[in-house]
Parts: structure tokens; C-alpha cells; sequence
């Protein structure tokens, strides 16, 4: 083989290794992107963020458990929001929407809305880990309204989250009625 030819396949070789490593390194990245954005939630971000990502890096273990417990199939839909493209918006007036409710969310849209009478109630609650499981089951609730999922199959999602959160989490001491959800 010409040597000429001979370091044009090397180089095409060491492209590809690089494009390959490109790829893997990508594909990692996106898969621990977590929530895409929280907005208004003040001092509430960061649990928020945190438990959604403890999610979003133990999905197989979080999916299997929510799909045991309801029998229905969340994958997809529901991955995309807890690992790519889910948003929160916690709202600044408990009019409209809000009102009478602890969060809503409109079909095909990407974003699970938080009441300020949810976040409120949370907040007085003691203790991080059970601030953050209400946050799950709320935001497992609403996320299940963007994936098509309408009343009658969501409350035995956010259910599940609820209880998956206090099996995972230590020091849960609350039942979901505590963050005024039933
Ligand atoms: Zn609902």
C-alpha cells in the first residue's frame, strides 16, 4: 500500500474513533440533562431539581416501580420530561388555573405548573426529604397530563411516585395527604 494512502486511512481511522467518542460522550449528556427548566420556585428550586434528578438517574429503578404498582406503561413520554425536556413553573397568583388546585398541566405541553398553595403547604413542611417527595408526586402528576394521561390513571401514578419516594428517601415521615393531595 502507498504510504500516501496508508495515512489517509489512519487519519480516517482516528476521525472515526473521535466521532465515536463525540457520540458516547453525547448520548451520556443527554441522558442526565434532568429537568430542562424551573422557573419561580424561589427557594424551592433546588429540591425540586434534586429530586427530579435522583429520578432522572435511577429512571429503570423509578419506572419499573411506578409500572408494578399501576400496571400502566410510562415509559417514553414520561422519560423525556424527568430527563430532557420537563419544566416547572411555579405560579405567582393562585387565581385562574390555580384556583381550588395544587398544579396543572396542559396536554402536549412539556411543563408540570405548581400552585402557590401547594408550594406554600410544602415549604411549612418539615424536613427536605418530605418536602421533596411532594414535589414527585405533584410533579409525576402533572408531568402524567402532558403525556396524555387524564384523571382516573394520574392520581395512581402520583400515588405510586409518593410511595416511591418514601421506600428511596430516608426520613419521609408524612402521607400524601400532608401535601394536600389525596
Ligand atoms: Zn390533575
Amino acid at each position: 500500500m502507498k504510504t500516501e494512502t496508508k495515512n489517509k486511512l489512519n487519519q480516517l481511522t482516528r476521525l472515526t474513533a473521535l466521532i465515536a467518542l463525540y457520540t458516547i460522550v453525547g448520548a451520556t449528556g443527554q441522558a442526565q440533562a434532568d429537568l430542562k427548566e424551573v422557573n419561580g420556585c424561589a427557594q424551592s428550586t433546588t429540591k425540586i431539581n434534586e429530586i427530579a434528578t435522583t429520578v432522572d438517574h435511577d429512571w429503570a429503578d423509578f419506572e419499573k416501580f411506578i409500572e408494578d404498582e399501576t400496571g400502566l406503561n410510562i415509559k417514553g413520554c414520561m422519560q423525556n420530561r424527568f430527563q430532557d425536556n420537563g419544566k416547572i413553573d411555579c405560579e405567582s397568583s393562585s387565581g385562574g388555573t390555580c384556583s381550588g388546585a395544587n398544579g396543572w398541566a396542559s396536554y402536549l405541553s412539556h411543563t408540570a405548573h405548581f400552585c402557590p398553595t401547594f408550594v406554600n403547604r410544602v415549604r411549612a413542611l418539615t424536613g427536605d426529604s418530605n418536602k421533596k417527595a411532594c414535589y414527585l408526586a405533584l410533579m409525576t402528576h402533572e408531568f402524567g397530563h402532558t403525556c396524555w394521561r387524564g384523571h382516573g390513571t394520574v392520581e395512581d401514578i402520583d400515588d405510586a411516585a409518593f410511595k416511591y419516594a418514601k421506600k428511596t428517601l430516608p426520613g419521609v415521615t408524612i402521607d400524601m395527604i400532608d401535601c394536600g393531595m389525596d
